[in-house]
């Protein structure tokens, strides 16, 4: 896409004219692709104020016609994958095969929600409080209007697939994109309203997360973040006090476990993607290896040798497996935990450089052996395309070291015996685990939820819930004649009678369950 082209997207964001601008750079060689208005404080209260206008009108359509308008966009977003795969691409850097899982995302977030919300929405029986004699109904309402706060790494995937829920439960949206990658979600913006859906029920905000971050989560009744833990809390903390309801989907430092009965080619294979799609910056990609000493040998070969034919480089086709990270500070940041390794007695197998003969941001990929607790990347989020190969003893110690973090975000486990690697799973303290794959099993699992314990975060996205977060239940109980207040005379007698009907009511669920 042209620099004129994406300047001309920038129309979507109120008061783009009257605001200085920010100048977006392609990684892949640091050019000026488009600029985009830096928004105020005041601009995002006037955009929240005109999509809670917008609310009543947006919730009172049937969920048939909001669903109607999700099911043309992801036949549009299909029919013009090449056009937004080159936004992506452009903007954050990322080989072309990553970016396409985005829009396989999109395009199966707009199906999956657009099935199941008219079920979902629907009022719903539940056992009233006396049988027979209360009717009980649970309503879902939207929560009322949504901010999205997205990171850089999936612009697409997680500034709009994630918007599809919040608007198909009802809601308006406000999506913060990150600073540095506004223009996939300025273009999908752009093809929803030409699928159908009204102005003011999306909208972007772009500019700067510190200045824009608060006056959003103060406006909005419930805000979904992604992205780092220490964003994520102060999201957290605004949002508790204002009691704003909010997800975080936040950082990992995933473990990958390789039993000893697992089939070792394939096991260094899915490694290699799980450790390097996305050149690494995926929150679910495998920065930690823990493999059975019985076959840490042959799986340590295989891994450097399928990581070695890895081709990277920056191309706007299919043909390069792996592409830029995104800017100088994230190259900065891999170089120094690499560094870091190595000055304290840290192997590397393969990688362990940057490429600046192939853009100002590349950096191999990179196998690590002999990584010690008292390195900065045995514990701490690299988000770069760099992997620690730990050897174990057992599935005990794989299991407790891989447990052994303040994330929880993602696992994977690979074993010949399914069965085994999914009682494994079951020990692993974490959102995700992939038996026999690294990422995309789970992630691609749309119909469950997807997220992270301990500090990789609160709540969840996908499945039911992905959808649910986004309403305010309401239960309507009606009661056809009262039986709940004690009488006015012979209050003993009644207390034994609803004793006694609780009991038989215990009696009669233990029969029928
Ligand atoms: P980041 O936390 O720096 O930025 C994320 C978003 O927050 C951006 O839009 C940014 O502008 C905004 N922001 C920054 N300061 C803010 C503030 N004070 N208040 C409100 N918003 C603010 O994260 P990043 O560097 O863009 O993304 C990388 C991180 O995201 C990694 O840690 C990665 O693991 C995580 N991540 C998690 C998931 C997940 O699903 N769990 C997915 C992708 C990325």
């Amino acid at each position: 896409m042209t620099f004129a082209q994406l300047e001309s997207l920038t129309d979507h964001v109120s008061s783009a004219g009257s605001r200085p601008h920010r100048q977006i750079r392609a990684p892949y060689d640091d050019s000026v692709v488009g600029t985009v208005p830096l928004c105020t404080p005041e601009d995002v209260r006037s955009t929240l104020d005109e999509a809670r206008a917008a609310s009543d009108e947006w919730a009172s359509w049937p969920v048939s016609d909001r669903a109607a308008v999700f099911r043309r966009f992801h036949d549009a977003i299909l029919d013009r994958r090449e056009s937004i795969l080159d936004v992506i691409q452009t903007e954050t850097g990322k080989s072309r095969p990553d970016a396409l899982e985005e829009v396989l995302d999109a395009a199966t977030t707009a199906r999956y929600y657009a099935n199941l919300a008219g079920r979902a929405l629907s009022p719903t029986r539940r056992s009233g409080a006396v049988p027979f004699v209360t009717k009980t109904v649970e309503r879902s309402h939207p929560v009322g209007v949504v901010g999205i706060i997205s990171p850089w790494n999936y612009p697409l995937s997680l500034s709009v697939s994630e918007s599809i829920p919040a608007l198909l439960a009802g809601n308006p949206v406000v999506i913060k994109p990150d600073e540095g990658t506004p223009f996939t979600a300025l273009w999908a913006l752009d093809l929803l309203r030409e699928c159908g859906l009204p102005e003011s029920v999306l909208q972007v905000v772009t500019g700067e997360g510190p200045t824009l971050g608060d006056p959003l989560i103060e406006g909005v009744d419930y805000v979904s973040f992604t992205g780092s833990t220490e964003v994520g809390r102060l999201v957290a903390e605004t949002a508790g006090r204002h009691l704003t309801d909010c997800s975080l989907e936040l950082g990992g430092k995933n473990p990958l476990l390789v039993l000893d009965d697992a089939d070792v080619a394939a096991a260094a294979r899915g490694a290699v993607r799980g450790c390097f799609a996305n050149t690494g910056q995926l929150c679910i990609s495998i920065e930690r290896i823990y493999v059975h000493e019985s076959v840490a040998d042959e799986f340590r070969e295989a891994l450097v040798r399928e990581t070695k034919a890895l081709t990277l480089d920056a191309g706007y086709d299919y043909d390069h497996d792996v592409g830029s990270l995104l800017d100088g500070e994230l190259l900065a940041k891999v170089e120094a935990h690499v560094e870091d390794a190595v000055e304290k007695g840290a192997t590397v197998l393969t990688g362990g450089r940057a490429r600046p003969d192939l853009g100002p941001y590349f950096y191999e990929p990179t196998v690590l052996t002999d990584v010690t607790s008292n390195m900065t990347l045995a514990d701490e989020e690299t988000f770069g395309p760099v992997v620690s190969v730990y050897e174990v003893e057992s599935v005990s110690e794989a299991i407790e070291r891989a447990n052994d973090s303040e994330y929880g975000l993602n696992a994977s486990v690979w074993t010949e015996n399914t069965e085994r690697g999914e009682q494994v799973a079951a020990r692993l303290a974490t959102g995700t685990v992939n038996v026999n794959e690294a990422y995309a099993a789970a992630w691609g699992s749309i119909d469950a939820p997807m997220g992270g314990m301990k500090n990789s975060g609160i709540g969840r996205r996908h499945g039911r819930q992905g959808l649910m977060k986004y309403t305010e239940s309401q239960t309507v109980a009606t009661q056809r004649f009262d039986l709940l207040s004690p009488p006015e005379r012979g209050r003993a007698l009644w207390a034994d009678g609803v004793t006694l009907g609780l009991r038989l009511w215990k009696r009669l669920t233990e029969l029928v369950p």
